[in-house]
């Protein structure tokens, strides 16, 4: 089923994070399964939405700018999508290089950890493996290559686990801090992925409430492997705490089922970024322009 304003995507990979398809190709196959409003959404860069958004342009797709950032709580990550009216956000960019740079010292220290465990690798040819942002699922590609694993989850398992031997825990921003960087560039948030925080509901509803008081707009609650029962659960915490119900494919790659605009039934409303952009400060009477279709 699609609802009035077509088919809407507003979780997608590319190659300029750990997705491995270009830009383009994305917004390809999202034209051919009826996407009107893409998302690309990688891991800590922008790196990816420029090619995108002229592919859409040609094809008629709206591509919106996003990212998707790590938060880091006392109980592992939390990833927050920003999606924003700019191209380029000053602010963003600023402090997504800071990310970045970030990552590379902790792979630097988790290659340390790694000699020290007797398994060493070559810290270059470790950054070479990423064409984005360098993380963990790079270590352990190195790690099957040296001959230190036979398989990523052999790799996370044995070294690079939460709290695994040569895990060295991320130094992105809080949650709140990441609302506010998304807040502060003109942006609107997302909670991505609820399920992977792995809550009881109860203490879930208290973390969405108090991110919704740090300016959270939406929550996934779209996306193709929730039962019917995630939608729901989901979707009555959005309206519980005023949310948009958001959500996307989170597409990486071609291998396994899902493609780009696979939100599950019924599908992502095709309007959803335009109920998201009117919870901007500057959006109604006598603010800026909205952000408009191509
Ligand atoms: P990083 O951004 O460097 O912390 O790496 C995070 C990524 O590592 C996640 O998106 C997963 O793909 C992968 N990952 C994290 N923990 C595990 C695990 N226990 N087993 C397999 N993959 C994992
Ligand atoms: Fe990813
Ligand atoms: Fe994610
Ligand atoms: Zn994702």
């Amino acid at each position: 089923m699609v609802g009035p304003g077509g088919r809407a995507d507003l979780h997608c990979h590319t190659v300029a994070s750990d997705g491995a398809l270009e830009p383009a190709a994305v917004v390809r196959l999202a034209a051919e399964h009826g996407v009107q409003t893409l998302a690309i959404t990688d891991h800590d860069t922008l790196a990816g939405v420029a090619a995108a958004q002229a592919e859409g342009r040609a094809l008629g797709v709206r591509v919106v700018v996003g990212v998707e950032l790590s938060a880091r709580t006392t109980h592992g990550s939390m990833h927050i999508l920003g999606y924003f009216a700019e191209a380029a956000p000053p602010l963003l960019l600023a402090r997504l290089a800071e990310l970045r740079a970030g990552r590379v010292e902790r792979a630097a220290k988790i290659v340390a950890k790694l000699a020290a465990l007797g398994a060493p690798l070559d810290l270059e040819a470790v950054l070479a493996r990423a064409d984005g942002p360098v993380g963990r699922p790079h270590i352990a590609d190195a790690l099957i290559a040296a001959g230190h694993a036979h398989s990523r989850q052999q790799a996370f398992d044995r070294y690079l686990a939460d709290g695994g031997p040569a895990w060295v825990a991320s130094e992105g921003l809080a949650p709140i801090e990441t609302l506010a960087l998304i807040r502060e560039s003109g942006g609107v948030s997302a909670l991505a992925h609820p399920a992977t925080l792995r809550l009881p509901d109860r203490q879930l509803a208290a973390i969405v409430q108090r991110l919704s008081h740090h300016g959270l707009d939406a929550i996934e609650v779209h996306r193709p492997e929730h039962v019917p029962e995630q939608r729901h659960r989901y979707g009555r915490l959005a309206e519980r705490f005023s949310l948009v119900a958001s959500g996307g494919s989170d597409f990486h790659r071609l291998e396994g089922r899902v493609r780009p605009g696979d939100t599950g039934e019924p599908s992502l409303p095709g309007d959803t970024i335009d109920r998201l952009w009117q919870r901007l400060p500057s959006a109604g009477p006598g603010g800026h322009p909205l952000p408009s279709p191509p």
